[in-house]
């Protein structure tokens, strides 16, 4: 599958109306809401799908793979975040701003 390159995305937390992230592939922005991820039980998101490196990983995902179906990119998710470690983890919470 195609993998896109995020070099030109922006990658902020903010408000997110009605989701834990979003990604909007026209202004090339992936948003996701720091807040929502204090209330676990929100969206029927299963707890272990509702973290917040979850959360970055899997936007992160959407953005590089755009025709990953929103299973595949939560199954994929899942077994990538097994794989990494504390350092990798830290990278990705250090791309957004
Ligand atoms: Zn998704």
């Amino acid at each position: 599958m195609e993998k896109r390159d995020l070099k030109t995305w922006r990658r902020v937390f903010g408000k997110v109306k009605g989701a834990f992230g979003e990604t909007d592939f026209d202004k090339k922005v992936i948003k996701v809401d720091r807040s929502k991820h204090k209330n676990k039980a929100l969206y029927n998101v299963p707890k272990k799908d509702s973290s917040l490196i979850n959360t970055l990983v899997h936007e992160n995902m959407h953005a590089e793979y755009p025709k990953m179906t929103e299973k595949q990119v939560k199954k994929k998710t899942r077994t990538k975040l097994k794989k990494m470690g504390r350092k990798q983890k830290l990278k990705v919470y250090s791309q957004f701003k």
